[in-house]
């Protein structure tokens, strides 16, 4: 899995690292970054936070 966020797309609405916190963390500079690798345990999160992104910015 080749998980990325669009930084250019981002608008920091916290829901990424809410469904998956281990693997998203929204910085001091507003933005979601990808903080870990998704594990099987949590690639359902991971899945369905790319999804309900509301700007798309997050890529699997
Ligand atoms: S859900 Fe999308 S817009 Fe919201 S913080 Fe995560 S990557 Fe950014």
């Amino acid at each position: 899995m080749n998980l990325q966020v669009n930084q250019e797309l981002c608008i920091g609405c916290g829901l990424c690292s809410d469904v998956a916190p281990a693997v998203f963390e929204v910085g001091d500079d507003g933005l979601s970054h990808v903080i870990g690798a998704p594990s099987p345990g949590n690639a359902d999160a991971v899945r369905d936070a790319a999804e309900s992104c509301p700007t798309s910015a997050i890529s699997l």
